[in-house]
């Protein structure tokens, strides 16, 4: 359910800043996100977004999407988009050196009032222009008895 957000608004990554502040100028391809945490965030928003685009660029040539065909990623994309309610994002916890980081996080989102919330462990590699996407390890927020407290040592 992809929304429009003008730069006053409040992010769609949920990071309390403004839109305008956060996540709009890296959306947009103004600038690189400063680390990996907010290249994470960056990506949470392109979803809710509906920046397709910006998701096939910041995956890493490593990423198993990217070895299948552009337009079907692309469409894989904005169908996520337009069905899936993007509600919250936690960034529960993260690691990095200069050029790989791991962040854990919980995504609160939802599918036509069924609630579809994960955490995810992804890995982001530098490329030496800007953080990317390489892989993640997907489970669902209900495995956990207290998902906001899952650190990367307890995933
Ligand atoms: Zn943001």
């Amino acid at each position: 359910m992809p929304r429009h957000l003008e730069p006053s608004h409040a992010c769609a990554c949920t990071s309390g800043q403004r839109y305008g502040d956060c996540c709009r100028p890296l959306l947009r391809g103004e600038r690189e996100p400063a680390d990996a945490v907010a290249m994470m965030r960056s990506r949470f928003s392109a979803f809710a977004l509906d920046y397709p685009a910006y998701l096939w660029r910041t995956l890493h040539p490593s990423h198993p999407d990217r070895a299948r065909p552009e337009a079907e990623i692309l469409r894989n994309f904005r169908r996520a988009s337009r069905t899936m309610e993007y509600r919250a994002l936690s960034i529960l916890d993260s690691t990095a050196t200069a050029d790989r980081a791991r962040v854990l996080f919980l995504a609160q989102v939802g599918d036509r009032g069924r609630d579809l919330s994960f955490l995810e462990r992804s890995d982001f590699l530098h490329d030496g222009t800007g953080w990317r996407y390489a892989n993640g390890t997907v489970r669902p927020a209900t495995d956990f008895a207290a998902p906001d407290a899952t650190r990367l040592d307890t995933f």
